[in-house]
């Protein structure tokens, strides 16, 4: 059986980040960039005023003085070309060009206006209020750089130089299948012995909110019918993900067919709970396959620990391993045990205080598992007291 970090490592090292494509900034948000950016143009592209007030000659616009309010006017926009006479001063909006001549914009609220004079309350100095040429951004700066996630600050940086699409690593395609005859998908009416599909729903979103493009698809355990299902996902998706049928009962049927499809399995079993069964494959040049127990908190635990690194790697996050980096240590508020062999991940509620267990730790118990909100590992045979520090992953 392998340890669960080679067990990582060795999927990680399956997976490049996904092709580069220019997307619309729309479609690029949660994305990660695949190319610099470089500064296309200076921002602020020219000298313009941060207030609204009256471009004026700071010299001229001593505390006391009065200045004649020119008929000229300079909003926001086009550029009207405006020149400052001497003892004069012209009206100017927030973001509007200064006038040549100009060195200073006074505040509105700084003035008495009487007709077409204005009696300055508080002076200026020379470049007050006015937001220079590349005062922000010089064009040829790096803004950028590769393996950025694009969050709204990030995007609106790029949308401000003037490019409507971006290049990221674009999303992977990733196909769950569901398999076992007692599964129905919720909605239809239920016979005795039938169970709902919550694995399909469950790590179709797991996946999407990685990032990923997910869709479900459910194979019955029949060899040759889950052949032609898990056939058809090898094709459409980049990762497929295989819920159920790949432990040893007579009905699993997964491994077999997974080899019949020309996938190599590089392993199955992993020394971890939940974590066996668990298979990870992949093809001569198809996607890689993950086979996750079917006992819906299995599946969502170990789809966490060995699923999402590899997503996040394909989308093009830097940091392969940020479930480890994630860890953080958290005060346990009761006794949590792990009687086994193998290191255990337990599913927890955290709060400001510390963690404790969510409910019954059952594999097939997914009313705990949608109260947890991380997961707490445990090594072989630890016991955590109350009071002691506990590795916890978010989730
Ligand atoms: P398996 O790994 O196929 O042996 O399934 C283990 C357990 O998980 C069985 O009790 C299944 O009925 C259950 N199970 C498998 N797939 C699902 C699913 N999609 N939704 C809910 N339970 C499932
Ligand atoms: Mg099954």
């Amino acid at each position: 059986m392998l340890e669960e970090a080679e067990a990582r490592k060795r999927v990680l090292s399956s997976v490049s980040p996904g092709p580069i494509s220019w997307v619309p900034l729309e479609l690029a948000g949660g994305l990660i960039l695949g190319q610099e950016v470089v500064g296309l143009v200076d921002s602020p592209a020219f000298d313009n005023s941060s207030m609204d007030g009256y471009a004026v000659k700071a010299a001229e616009a001593e505390t006391g003085a009065t200045l004649l309010v020119d008929a000229a006017e300079q909003p926001a926009g086009r550029d009207l070309g405006w020149l400052l006479e001497s003892g004069k001063a012209i009206r100017i909006f927030t973001g509007a060009p200064i006038p040549t001549d100009a060195d200073a914009v006074i505040m509105q609220e700084d003035v008495d206006r009487d007709g077409d004079w204005i009696k300055i309350k508080e002076g200026v100095v020379s470049g007050e209020n006015i937001r220079r040429r590349g005062g922000d951004v010089c064009a040829g700066q790096l803004l950028l750089k590769p393996g950025t996630e694009l969050g709204p600050a990030q995007l609106g940086l790029i949308a401000s130089q003037g490019c409507p699409e971006v290049p990221v690593h674009l999303r992977p395609m990733v196909e769950i299948v569901t398999t076992g005859n007692e599964l129905v998908e919720p909605g239809a009416p239920l016979l005795a012995g039938e169970i709902y599909n919550s694995n399909g729903p469950m790590l179709k979103a797991a996946a999407e909110r990685l990032g990923a493009v997910a869709a479900t698809r459910h194979g019955i355990d029949d060899p040759v019918a889950l052949r032609e299902t898990i056939s058809a996902s090898i094709e459409a998706a980049d990762i497929v993900v295989i819920a159920g049928g790949v432990s040893v009962g007579d009905h699993d049927y997964v491994k077999d067919v997974l080899t019949e499809l020309g996938i190599t399995t590089d392993f199955w079993r992993v020394r971890v709970k939940p974590g066996k069964p668990f298979v990870f494959g992949s093809g001569e040049r198809g996607p890689l396959v993950f086979g996750v127990p079917g006992n819906p908190v299995s599946a969502l635990v170990t789809f966490q620990l060995f699923v999402a690194p590899a997503i996040r790697k394909r989308l093009g996050y830097e940091s392969e391993n940020r479930e480890f980096a994630d860890r953080i240590e958290v005060t346990a508020l009761e006794e949590i045990s792990n009687r086994g062999d193998r290191p255990h991940y337990l599913r927890g509620i955290r709060d400001r205080e510390g963690v404790r267990l969510s409910g019954t730790q059952q594999s097939h118990a997914i009313f705990g598992l949608a109260r947890a909100n991380c997961l707490i590992r445990l090594e072989p045979e630890q016991v955590v007291e109350p009071g002691d520090l506990v590795s916890v992953l978010p989730i």
